[in-house]
């Protein structure tokens, strides 16, 4: 099954509603990063300039089913008029009489309210959308970063309106498929961040692919654990080590080699400001692990550099401290010199996007994925609501 893109979608003097994902970090309601925002633009210009008018939508936070003020669609609406260059009519609610009101003005570019105030949206009701449908006349999902959630307007209208995939989606969808799909070896996959638990899926639908993990983070810790190492206070995931040792076991069975942190940075707090200092694994006392050491990060580097694939998810240390960010940017230094090799590099994850920035690297890698929760569930091989209903109905 192959997915349908806009060119196989008839768009010229058509209503066409484009979900997005426009759920950027807000301070104070103005916009901290509009990387979500920039990569929709490409899809909307296309369809502009094959003569559609464009019914942007898209969630933003979690205001359960209610209005928000402060989670309203008008700093979104008036970002997105600067990168179109064109005037984006924000509507005053989702599929009420603002909505209906904003189309019907035959304005070029309407962008609906969040389409989390309306309880229908999560829930996938069938009536609302029924609602959204009837706005428009076809639907592009270009919301990859909301493709693992069966809500209405990702599932529910793309069965009701001819529906395709917009560029973004097609794009992370191509870029991502080959990491699973006949990827060049040597292949390394760089895993960090918070918890095992979150990556056992992506660890074991990766286990018949890799050739190596580098694995450094917290998550690190419970694998040391299941590995009998002494971790002192550093956070594991004790009702996970038994999964672990058995997906260690199917490692080694494979021969995948499963590199592990040999220093770390030990701090009395996992907080700034706190004592700490470089240790192997052994002298961690009574400390915690809040970054991989220096010979690790050697170590990895020279692993990643001698790939030709490499899959990063999850930062390798709490890098939001400076203190602990030098394993997390070491990491990302030699994911850029495979990139400048010829390697084909991907990143993916919230938190991992979001150290590439903070490093200024965003370009270290050959494709840096907007989805996060989105972005795992496809590389744990499952089929994402948003593309399977896409792959069903679709054209
Ligand atoms: P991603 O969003 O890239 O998938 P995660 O959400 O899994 O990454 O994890 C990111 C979080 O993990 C960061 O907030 C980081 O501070 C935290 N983290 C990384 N290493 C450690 C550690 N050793 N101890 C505690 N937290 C850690
Ligand atoms: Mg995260």
């Amino acid at each position: 099954m192959s997915l349908p893109t806009i060119d196989d979608l008839e768009v010229s003097g058509k209503r066409v509603l484009v979900r997005c994902d426009f759920n950027v970090p807000l301070r104070e309601g103005r916009i901290t990063d509009d990387l979500r925002i920039r990569s929709a633009v490409p899809t909307l210009q296309a369809l502009l300039e094959r003569g559609a008018r464009v019914i942007a939508c898209s969630h933003l936070g979690r205001p359960k089913g209610g209005v928000k003020d402060e989670l309203r669609l008008a700093p979104v609406g008036e970002r997105l008029t600067e990168l179109l260059g064109r005037a984006v009519k924000v509507a005053s609610d989702v599929v009420g009489d603002g909505a209906h009101g904003a189309v019907d003005s035959g304005a070029e570019v309407v962008l609906l309210e969040n389409l989390r105030f309306e309880p229908g949206e999560e829930a996938n009701d069938p009536s609302f959308a029924e609602s959204l449908a009837a706005l428009a006349d076809a639907y592009v999902d270009d919301a990859f970063g909301a493709a693992h959630r069966a809500h209405a307007s990702i599932v529910g209208v793309a069965e009701l309106l001819p529906s395709a995939a917009g560029l973004l989606l097609a794009e992370e969808v191509a870029k991502l498929g080959r990491l699973l799909a006949d990827p060049e070896p040597p292949y390394v996959a760089v895993l960090g961040g918070a918890k095992v638990s979150d990556k056992l899926d992506v660890i074991g639908n990766l286990l018949d692919r890799v050739d190596a993990f580098c694995i450094g983070g917290a998550m690190a810790f419970t694998l040391l654990v299941a590995r009998g190492e002494e971790v002192g206070k550093s956070l594991v995931e004790r009702d996970r080590v038994d999964d672990v040792r058995a997906m260690l076991g199917r490692a080694e069975n494979k021969g995948v080699e499963v590199l592990l942190p040999a220093d770390v940075v030990a701090a009395d707090a996992p907080e700034e400001g706190a004592a700490h200092d470089t240790v192997v694994l052994g002298d961690i006392g009574d400390r915690l692990g809040v970054d991989i050491g220096p010979a690790t990060a050697r170590a990895f580097g020279e692993t990643i550099e001698s790939a030709r694939t490499v899959l990063w998810n999850g930062p390798m240390g709490i890098f939001e401290i400076d203190d602990y960010a030098a394993g997390t940017r070491a990491v990302a230094d030699a994911i850029a010199r495979a990139t400048k090799n010829g390697a084909y590099t991907v990143a993916g994850g919230g938190d991992s996007a979001a150290a590439l920035k903070q490093l200024g690297m965003e370009d270290a890698v050959s494709h840096l994925s907007t989805g996060g929760g989105a972005s795992l569930e496809f590389l744990e091989g499952k089929q994402l609501p948003g593309i399977a209903v896409l792959e069903r109905t679709g054209g």
